[in-house]
């Protein structure tokens, strides 16, 4: 959704969604059908300020930035954390499955994965090369 700039000088103040103290500057963000300081529009998850960026993103009437919507709404989901995953995350694909690059980790031993590596998938579960010997093929 993109951020609309509004005068603010012929209405009366309205009440910023933020701190919920009335908005007397001239311009002010209005953003899912409420009013913003600019100041007070942060991401809900980080407390990124938002005022800066192009875009921003509500639900439920929380703001998210970018990452942190994609992050919790995103269809794309980490096989291993389940969290969402965004545009600007890095991720392993192994198969039909994607992993956050954090989370491309052995299940027994919890070493982080890499293309290079050795690695074992069963069940959308991941090994490294050692653990899947002795833990899947046993
Ligand atoms: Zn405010
Ligand atoms: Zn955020
Ligand atoms: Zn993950
Ligand atoms: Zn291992």
């Amino acid at each position: 959704m993109l951020k609309d700039l509004i005068a603010a000088e012929t209405v009366a103040p309205e009440k910023c969604a933020g701190c919920g103290i009335p908005i007397r500057d001239r311009y002010y963000l209005l953003v899912a059908d409420r009013a913003w300081h600019n100041q007070c529009l942060r991401c809900c998850k980080c407390l990124h300020n938002l005022e800066a960026e192009l875009s921003c993103y509500s639900r439920e009437g929380n703001i998210y930035c970018k990452d942190d919507y994609y992050r919790h709404f995103s269809a794309r989901r980490c096989a291993r954390c389940g969290n969402g995953i965004s545009a600007s995350d890095l991720v392993m694909r192994a198969k039909d499955l994607i992993f956050h690059v954090n989370c491309f980790s052995c299940l027994i031993c919890g070493q982080l994965l890499r293309g290079g590596d050795t690695a074992g998938i069963r069940d959308g579960r991941v090994f490294c090369g050692e653990h899947y010997e002795s833990e899947v093929l046993r």
